[in-house]
């Protein structure tokens, strides 16, 4: 039964970032808050230098390796600053002055991140959806690379838009990838990755930490004008602690990978993704009410992005979704809409109770 007052079920929290967190690691932070493995303190007060935080950084490192099969030839660096800091670090870090760099133009996150590399280097856009407003992906042999580029940028997954590349090309450039948004979904061919970025706040914590996964090879002094600490072989050479490393978004990283193992690891995370958002997209795609303008094989199974097609109706729609607990499902400001992000921490359950708000919506207003 949907509810149409201010009375509240259980909610879900549908937001694209920051998300919501698994109920254990949350009832897990609360227990280590006031005292953090017996040492007395709080996790937050522990210094980043102290045997025990070193040791949860190693661990944290090695239960990311063991998920997802990382090789020793690959440094695991923990970083502040955000997806939006790599998006200028790349460049900086990886090109010899006046190399250029290839870019796939996907949508919303592939635009950023090729707006800030411009501001170090030229970029050679490979191909772009543009065309199509974003709502397919350029298929891989349409790609335009070029030899001599450092490197070639992908977004995995288009957040905002709704679109993730399902295969990632083996290229002879290395291959980089923002994975904000799809990091841990499903496994990956590692060894065709020159480097992989992904900010915790999505589908392993919370906001303040990002992950890079750099291939040693990749690595080189810093560059003049290069804050050092914002270069990757300076922060590899420090196990990530030049300077003060995030230390509570480390810390629920931690608990966000073993609660990723205890259920099944990433291949049961990726069964989890589809699972979920098969429900959705079949929800949308049985109805003339709601449409999903995505091309059906590069929609994404984890930023599930639709419209009413009586878009006056979508206020209405977000406001007795929140009313029944379901939160947070505004389509990103540039795209409008109604997304519904499905990332790792995201029950079936709650899926189910979307698409039973929906069917009940459509009903009373369709
Ligand atoms: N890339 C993608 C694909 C994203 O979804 C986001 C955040 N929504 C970012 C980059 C930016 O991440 P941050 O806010 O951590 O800089």
């Amino acid at each position: 039964m949907v509810c149409t007052s201010s009375e509240r079920h259980t909610n879900y929290n549908f937001a694209a970032g920051p998300a919501m967190l698994p109920a254990e690691v949350l009832g897990q932070i609360r227990e280590d808050l006031p005292d953090w493995c017996g040492s007395g303190f709080s996790i937050l007060e522990q210094p980043f230098t102290s045997a025990s935080f070193k040791r949860l950084m190693a661990e944290t490192e090695e239960l990311l390796r063991a998920l997802l099969a990382i090789p020793c030839s690959y440094q695991v660096l923990f970083m502040q600053g955000g997806a939006s800091a790599q998006f200028g670090l790349l460049p900086l870090n990886l090109l010899q002055p006046g190399q250029r760099a290839d870019y796939l133009e996907s949508g919303y996150w592939a635009r950023k991140a090729i707006g800030e590399a411009r501001r170090h280097c030229a970029v050679n856009i490979i191909a772009s959806g543009a065309a199509q407003d974003f709502t397919a992906l350029p298929p891989t042999a349409q790609w335009q690379l070029d030899p001599q580029a450092g490197y070639c940028h992908v977004t995995s997954n288009e957040t905002g838009n709704g679109l993730q590349l399902h295969e990632f090309p083996e290229l002879k450039v290395p291959l980089v990838a923002d994975m904000t948004s799809d990091f841990l979904t499903r496994p990956l061919p590692l060894e065709r990755f020159g480097l992989i970025y992904a900010s915790a706040q999505k589908n392993l914590g919370v906001a303040g930490l990002c992950l890079v996964i750099i291939r040693n090879d990749l690595l080189r002094a810093p560059p003049p004008g290069l804050p050092a600490a914002f270069s990757y072989a300076m922060q590899a050479e420090q196990q990530s602690r030049f300077n003060t490393p995030p230390t509570f978004a480390l810390y629920v990283t931690g608990l966000m990978l073993r609660w990723i193992r205890r259920n099944g690891g990433v291949p049961a995370m990726a069964a989890a993704a589809q699972q979920r958002s098969r429900l959705l997209y079949g929800c949308v795609d049985h109805s003339d009410f709601y449409q999903c303008p995505q091309f059906p094989a590069d929609r994404s199974s984890i930023n599930v992005c639709f419209q009413l097609t009586e878009p006056g109706l979508t206020d209405t729609f977000l406001t007795l979704a929140e009313r029944n607990g379901l939160a947070n499902l505004r389509g990103h400001a540039a795209i409008g809409g109604i997304r519904a992000s499905l990332y790792n921490p995201m029950p079936l359950n709650g899926v189910a109770r979307l698409v039973e708000f929906m069917t009940d919506f459509e009903r009373k207003h369709g």
